[in-house]
């Protein structure tokens, strides 16, 4: 199947006040299909004059959509739901051509996105908070939620679809207005989501859209009318907004890097867990926050564990996302492809054993392949194991026993996720009283909660305490006033 280029000399474009419009500062970047290396638009960066004009709208739009009345608030949230589902398949294509995933794990983004818009649509009843009649003598306390104002969300390249919609259905579901900063390297699915915001009908400057890097985050975070920040991105950059937005008196919530671990018991189905090991470790290319790119096995079922994982990945197929055999689509970048490489000579200078080379295998020869790697005896102190690496390359190490496995796990300086494949409860029970991890999964590869749930995230995976999704982005996006009322019974 010929990939489709999206739009010939598309510049990608910001949405300021219900108006489309070219970024204007200088710098601009090509937005690229790793698969075919062919450039799909270009995008151009948001300079300060951007950034004001943009928040100036929104501030505007506030005043008037905090008052609307809630249940009219969720009504563009219902179209734009529909709007969503209707234009999935397409969406999932441009998906795929500029960031390079397969189509189902495009689709299954796209379907995780919708999740979020589903849950914000139930605001009328979520957004309720306490009442106590007869808190004190003739006294009646109520606790009302409200809006604060602008808020920003600041978006990685790794979901380009689901992470915007972790934020923004909440902001506005809410009474907020909401701007977006997607990743500037791929701006278009985004960009596509706004367009559909757009089309479900949100007043004008509800929400906005301002593509740029770190310059346009930086204005955004030290503007005086941004009421709150969220961040989703690598670890230093995330304490990096943590710390700005927080200067400037900020509501923020800053999500980090990862590097999260499979714990496999003795007891586990190890065809189970190998299945779901390699589709945590390879999917999206291991460009996940919730990879699990370390496999710590028991000493007792390592070898086994080993030579049935080997055997798995050697059957996935590394090719353009589009085509319907591909398990396995290139990385974000030429640049990061070549970071991944570094890792796997890392790897191999610092002893570990290459037990499936993804530097030997097949791969197209244009774009940026690399195939699966599968590193053994890893121990907790190589660079392979400590760093988050965001790419295929996947290290097992060998446990003792449960104890040391657990040891392992919690001696890591992220805590994104984590998942045990076990058959024993008490194991179980262990795993989730002792991880300290924001996610954990047992006999689940991929700790992802539903939206109804919040994001988890540890240690240096995450900066604030209000996490993303579910109950937690309400409260992240509200103030709760107390309101105290006192009428004497002049009857008695
Ligand atoms: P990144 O940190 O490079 O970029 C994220 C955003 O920050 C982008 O919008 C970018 O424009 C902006 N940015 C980049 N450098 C900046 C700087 N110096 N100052 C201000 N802003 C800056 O991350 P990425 O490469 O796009 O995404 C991959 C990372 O995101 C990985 O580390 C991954 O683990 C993490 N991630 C975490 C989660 C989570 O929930 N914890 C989810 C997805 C991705």
């Amino acid at each position: 199947m010929p990939v489709r280029p999206i739009a010939e000399g598309e510049t990608v474009r910001n949405f300021v006040g219900g108006e489309w419009r070219a970024p204007s500062g200088d710098e601009r970047r090509d937005v690229v299909d790793p698969a075919t290396e062919e450039t799909l638009a270009e995008v151009a960066f948001s300079d300060d004059a951007d950034v004001d004009e943009t928040v100036a709208a929104a501030l505007d739009a506030f005043d008037e959509w905090r008052r609307t009345p809630v249940e009219e608030r969720i009504q563009p949230l219902f179209r734009l739901k529909s709007l969503l589902e209707d234009q999935q398949d397409d969406l999932a294509e441009v998906l795929v051509q500029e960031h390079g995933k397969t189509l189902a794990e495009a689709k299954g983004e796209i379907r995780r996105g919708i999740e979020n818009v589903e849950v914000a649509c139930g605001i009328p009843s979520l957004m309720q908070a306490g009442h106590l009649p007869n808190a004190a003598p003739g006294i009646d306390e109520t606790a009302v939620r409200k809006p604060l104002g602008v808020f920003a969300a600041i978006t990685p390249f790794n979901f380009p679809a689901m992470i915007p919609l972790w934020f923004l259905p909440y902001a506005v579901a809410t009474g907020n207005a909401f701007v977006l900063k997607p990743s500037e390297r791929d701006p278009l699915t985004p960009t596509r989501i706004v367009e559909l915001v757009e089309e479900a009908g949100f007043p004008d400057g509800v929400v906005s859209l301002l593509h740029g890097g770190p310059e346009t985050v930086n204005a955004l975070l030290a503007h005086e009318d941004v009421a709150g920040v969220s961040f989703v991105g690598s670890t230093p950059v995330a304490r990096h907004v943590y710390e700005t937005a927080a200067k400037h008196g900020k509501r923020v919530q800053a999500q980090g890097g990862a590097k999260n671990h499979v714990v496999v018991s003795a007891s586990a189905n190890l065809e189970f867990a190998v299945e779901q090991t390699v589709a945590s470790a390879f999917a999206n290319s291991g460009q996940r926050c919730l990879a699990n790119p370390t496999a710590v096995v028991e000493a007792a079922v390592y070898d086994e564990f080993a030579d049935r994982l080997v055997e798995a990945v050697s059957d996935l197929t590394v090719d353009n996302g589009l085509y319907a055999g591909s398990d396995v689509g290139p990385l974000i970048t030429a640049e990061h492809r070549e970071r991944v490489l570094e890792y796997v000579e890392t790897g191999v200078s610092e002893g570990a054993t290459l037990l499936y080379d993804g530097r030997d295998a097949e791969v197209p020869e244009t774009g940026t392949f690399l195939a699966p790697t599968v590193f053994g005896d890893v121990t907790p102190e190589m660079t392979v194991a400590r760093e988050e690496i965001f790419g295929p390359v996947l290290g097992l190490i060998r446990a003792d026993d449960f104890d040391d496995a657990l040891a392992i796990v919690n001696e890591s300086r992220f805590g994104n996720a984590a998942s045990l494949f076990t058959e024993r409860g008490g194991e179980a029970r262990r795993f989730r009283h002792e991880v300290d991890a924001g996610n954990l999964g047992v006999n689940v590869g991929t700790a992802a909660p539903m939206a109804f749930y919040h994001f988890g995230g540890a240690k240096e995976s995450f900066f604030g305490d209000l996490h993303a999704q579910g109950d937690d982005m309400i409260r992240f996006y509200t103030d709760e006033t107390v309101y105290i009322e006192r009428w004497p019974d002049e009857n008695r």
